[in-house]
């Protein structure tokens, strides 16, 4: 029985045959729709592949490979103090942060004066339109009233960057158009189109605020902003958390011109290189291993070709990709007793951070695979689960991961193959070049970023590249730094 399919949509979550199979049997197959998608050789494909669409799509492709405004990378002089946003697929956060530049006396670039974070849950993320927005102003109202010993309100107003981790198309440091979210969120609503640094503006003026909007940039450009703030060598920044996404530094010469929309001459001038927000979440189509688990979960999704990488390795599915595994095992392979837990029966119940942990236990009797588990998903309906199939999840689990630990390295060796054309380096004598990451799935996930390191070392020598030469390095809040950063940037250059 083969479960890989060439990514149509045949919906069904089930192995193709009825009759019941031996659990050993059952995990072979999983094992044999998984593995082979992270072998060396189709690792190389799939990142040929990408570098074709990426190059494609910055002809004129409107929804990603997106430069900002920022045609500069930071000096690492830029200083000051900053209120930064991170709207993100689950906190709104707001931070007062203090620049003190590159090499600063205190042996600390950047400091997080105060910072408050609010949970995004599903109610907030249904607000359509302006009603999120007025959201927003409200929780920085909280922020800035409950600790108002920081920042003297009656004086000039605060500048503020904020970090979006939707696409954007960026008109201007501080503005650019509303595109459509992923990650069930309804803001753009109606407001399709319009200015995002306006409807900000707007909400906080509304209630009063003395704030000034005066940098937007998107999650992935942000945490390129805050590690190159500290280390000039950087050049690529990934996000993989509820999403996934990167950013690039890229000359411009590259893009068509429709690319830029109508930027002032002055821009076009001063800028040789733009930060790039890539969405590579929506890069992939027709060239990702598909099993029949990932067809059903597109079957099932509100906007199944919206974001076809980020389905495969974001923190928003791989819960999701396991749970569709595990029912099909257990209506076909009798685990948990070929009843399927009234907890698991959702979609989207199983949540990632639950396989994470289960991952994370190396004991042979997974105690504390079993305690997680049990904790979440055990009913006083069913059995409870018997070691086999902890055992069995944890196995599904890891053959998940690790292809997406597999599928992001293609991707980030893609881009860097993607650089190396544009600014005609050959791969040989390419130099030690910094992907600054951030990430709930990067940072916590068991085991997954040095997967991911070692897959994209075996691409980097397979393209003639030396290994260790494209370094995933920890941005340490990245969303918010880079945020405080671009508002440092846009203040100095205006
Ligand atoms: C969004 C990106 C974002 C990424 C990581 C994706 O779903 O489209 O804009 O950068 O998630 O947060
Ligand atoms: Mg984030």
């Amino acid at each position: 029985v083969d479960a890989n399919t060439n990514g149509g949509t045949n919906g069904e979550a089930s192995h193709g045959s009825t009759k019941k199979i031996g659990l050993n049997e059952f995990l072979q197959i999983v094992e044999r729709a998984f593995r082979p998608s992270s072998s060396r050789k189709r690792l190389v494909e799939l990142s040929e592949g990408m570098r074709k669409q990426f190059w494609e799509s910055m002809e004129d492709n409107p929804l990603c490979m997106l430069p900002s405004y920022n045609h500069q990378l930071p000096m690492g002089d830029e200083r000051g103090t900053f209120l930064a946003l991170d709207v993100g697929g689950s906190t709104f956060r707001v931070a007062l942060i203090e620049l003190s530049g590159r090499g600063a006396e205190t042996g600390q670039e950047a400091r997080i004066l105060k910072r408050a974070t609010f949970k995004i849950n599903n109610g907030v993320k249904q607000l359509k339109g302006v009603l999120f927005f007025d959201w927003m102003a409200e929780r920085i109202e909280e922020t800035l009233l409950g600790q108002s010993e920081g920042h003297d309100m009656s004086e000039a107003p605060l500048s503020m960057g904020l970090a979006w981790s939707f696409p954007i198309e960026q008109t201007s440091l501080r503005s650019g158009l509303l595109q459509g979210m992923g990650k069930g969120f309804l803001a753009a609503h109606g407001l399709l189109g319009q200015d995002l640094g306006d409807l900000i503006q707007a909400s906080c003026s509304r209630r009063g605020l003395n704030v000034h909007l005066n940098a937007i940039v998107n999650d992935s450009s942000a945490t390129l902003l805050s590690k190159a703030y500290a280390d000039p060598t950087t050049r690529f920044a990934l996000i993989l958390g509820t999403g996934v996404n990167a950013a690039i530094h890229l000359p411009v010469h590259i893009f068509a011109p429709p690319k830029f929309g109508v930027r002032p001459d002055e821009w076009h001038r001063c800028a040789k290189h733009v930060i790039v927000n890539t969405e590579l979440s929506m890069f992939g189509t027709g060239i990702l291993p598909s099993t029949i688990w990932d067809d059903a979960l597109r079957a099932a999704h509100s906007k199944p070709t919206f974001q076809p990488l980020e389905h495969f390795v974001s923190g928003g599915y791989l819960g999701e990709i396991v749970r569709l595994v595990l029912i099909d095992g257990i209506q076909t392979a009798g685990l948990f007793g070929g009843v399927i837990p009234p907890s698991l029966v959702q979609p989207y119940s199983l949540e990632t951070e639950t396989i994470s942990y289960m991952e994370s236990d190396h004991t042979p009797d997974l105690f504390k695979a079993t305690e997680i588990f049990a904790s979440r998903h055990l009913s006083s309906l069913g059995p409870p689960p018997c070691p086999a199939d902890i055992l069995a999840i944890r196995t599904i689990a890891s053959h998940v991961s690790v292809r997406a630990a597999s599928l992001v390295a293609a991707g980030v060796h893609a881009l860097w193959s993607l650089r190396n054309e544009a600014e005609n380096i050959s791969p040989a004598s390419s130099s030690h070049t910094l992907v600054a990451y951030n990430g709930s799935v990067l940072e916590n996930y068991p085991g997954f970023k040095t997967h991911c390191q070692t897959f994209l070392d075996g691409l980097v020598e397979a393209s003639g590249g030396s290994k260790g030469v494209v370094e995933l390095v920890f941005a340490e809040e990245s969303s918010l730094l880079g945020a405080a950063v671009a508002g440092a940037v846009a203040a100095l250059g205006s």
